[in-house]
C-alpha cells in the first residue's frame, strides 16, 4: 500500500486569479484553436469543446447543431452502419472537423467500424476509442494495431488520468489522449470501486506528459458549468468533452418527461443499467452498473447553453489577459478555494 500525499485538485478546490490586461472587450478573443496532429498530421481548427458519445448527447441532431458554433460531436456507438455511413457522407461537402466515430474494442466493434470505412472511409477523419478503463493492455494493443491500420485518422483514445499512462499511449499512437476517470455527472465509478482522481489534477498532469511529446489531451467529465470548462482549459486541456453540461435539449435524444408540472429530459451514464438493458439485454453477472439515470431539467434548444459557455470563455480570458484560448493556460494561475461560489439563492 502507498499513499500519495500530494493535494490534488478538483474545479470546485480552484478559482482563476485575474490578471492585468490590455485586452479591451471580450469580444476581441480569439477561442478557436488550431492544432496539427502528431500521428495522422492532420490540421484542425475549432472551438475545441466535444460533446460526449453518451446516446443521449453525441446524436447526430446535436453534431448538426454544434457545428455552426466550431464544436465537434463524438457521436454514440449504437447508430447502424447505415445511418453513420450515410451522415458521414453527408457531413463531407461542410463540416469536417465536426465528428468523431466512437468505438469499443470488441472484435463487434471493429467490424462495424470497418463496414463503415468501406462505405464512407473518405468522409472519417476522427476516431474516438473508448474504454472505461484505459490501463488495460489490451487497449494499448487494441489502439496501436488500429494506428497502424489507419494512419492517417485523427484518433482519440482513454480513459486514463496519469502521465505515464497517457504519455504510453501517445507512443501507441494516439493524437488525443481522453482524460477522467470518475468525475462524470451519472458516472458512479467512484462510489462503485473507490477509483478515480480528481479532475483538474489529472487534467493538469496528463496534459504536461501529453504536451511533451507533442500529443494532446480531452478532459473528459466532471464540468458544471463555463467556469468549470474554463478552468479545464487553464489547466492546460487542448479539448473539453461535456455530457451532462449538454443534456437536456432538443438535440439530446429522448423523449420530454412530464412530472410533477416540470419538463425534464432522461440522462443516463453509458455503463448504467439503462443503458445496459437498452442495448446489450440487461447487466451481465459478473459486472455492476457503473453509471446512473436522472432526470434533466428540458431546456430547449442547445444553442443558448452553447453561447452561454462560449461566452463564458471568452470573458475567462478576458479576466486574464488571454487574446486567444492558447494563452489562457500560459496565464492561468489557480488559486485555491475553500469556497467556489455564494450560494445564497441557490447554485447559479
Ligand atoms: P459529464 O460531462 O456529464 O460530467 O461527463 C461525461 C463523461 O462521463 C463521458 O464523456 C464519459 O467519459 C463519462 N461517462 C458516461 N457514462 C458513464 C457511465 O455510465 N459510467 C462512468 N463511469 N462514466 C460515464
Amino acid at each position: 500500500m502507498h499513499i500519495d500525499r500530494d493535494i490534488k485538485l478538483d474545479f470546485k478546490d480552484v478559482l482563476i486569479r485575474p490578471k492585468r490586461s490590455a485586452l479591451p472587450s471580450r469580444a476581441e478573443v480569439d477561442i478557436t484553436r488550431e492544432f496539427l496532429f502528431k500521428h495522422s498530421g492532420k490540421r484542425y481548427r475549432g472551438v475545441p469543446v466535444i460533446a460526449a458519445n453518451m446516446d443521449t448527447v453525441g446524436s447526430f441532431d446535436m453534431a448538426r447543431a454544434l457545428a455552426p458554433y466550431g464544436l465537434s460531436t463524438a457521436l454514440h456507438k449504437h447508430y447502424r452502419d447505415e445511418e453513420l455511413a450515410a451522415f458521414f457522407k453527408a457531413l463531407r461537402p461542410k463540416l469536417k472537423a465536426s465528428a468523431f466515430y466512437s468505438l469499443g474494442i470488441t472484435k463487434a466493434d471493429l467490424d462495424k467500424f470497418k463496414r463503415v470505412m468501406q462505405r464512407a472511409g473518405d468522409a472519417v477523419h476522427y476516431v474516438c476509442i473508448d474504454v472505461a478503463n484505459g490501463y488495460s493492455e489490451t487497449f494499448v494493443k487494441f489502439v496501436a494495431e488500429f494506428r497502424r491500420a489507419w494512419p492517417g485518422l485523427t484518433l482519440m483514445a482513454g480513459n486514463v488520468v496519469t502521465g505515464e499512462m497517457t504519455e504510453e499511449l501517445i507512443l501507441a499512437g494516439v493524437d488525443i489522449v481522453k482524460v477522467g476517470i470518475g468525475p462524470g455527472s451519472v458516472c458512479t465509478t467512484r462510489v462503485m470501486t473507490g477509483v478515480g482522481y480528481p479532475q483538474l489534477s489529472a487534467v493538469i498532469e496528463c496534459a504536461d506528459a501529453a504536451h511533451g511529446l507533442g500529443g494532446r489531451i480531452c478532459a473528459d467529465g466532471g464540468c458544471t458549468s463555463p467556469g468549470d470548462v474554463a478552468k479545464a482549459f487553464g489547466g492546460g486541456a487542448d479539448f473539453v468533452m461535456l455530457g451532462g453540461m449538454l443534456a437536456g435539449h432538443d438535440e439530446s435524444a429522448g423523449e420530454i418527461v412530464e412530472q410533477d408540472g416540470g419538463r425534464f429530459k432522461r440522462f443516463y451514464g453509458m455503463s448504467s443499467r439503462t443503458a445496459m438493458e437498452k442495448y446489450t439485454g440487461g447487466v451481465a453477472q459478473y459486472r455492476a452498473s457503473e453509471g446512473k439515470e436522472v432526470l434533466v431539467p428540458y431546456r430547449g434548444p442547445v444553442s443558448e447553453t452553447v453561447q452561454g459557455i462560449l461566452g463564458g470563455l471568452r470573458s475567462a480570458c478576458t479576466y486574464v489577459g488571454a487574446r486567444t484560448l492558447k494563452e489562457l493556460t500560459k496565464r492561468t494561475t489557480f488559486v485555491r478555494v475553500s469556497m467556489e461560489s455564494n450560494e445564497l439563492f441557490g447554485e447559479n
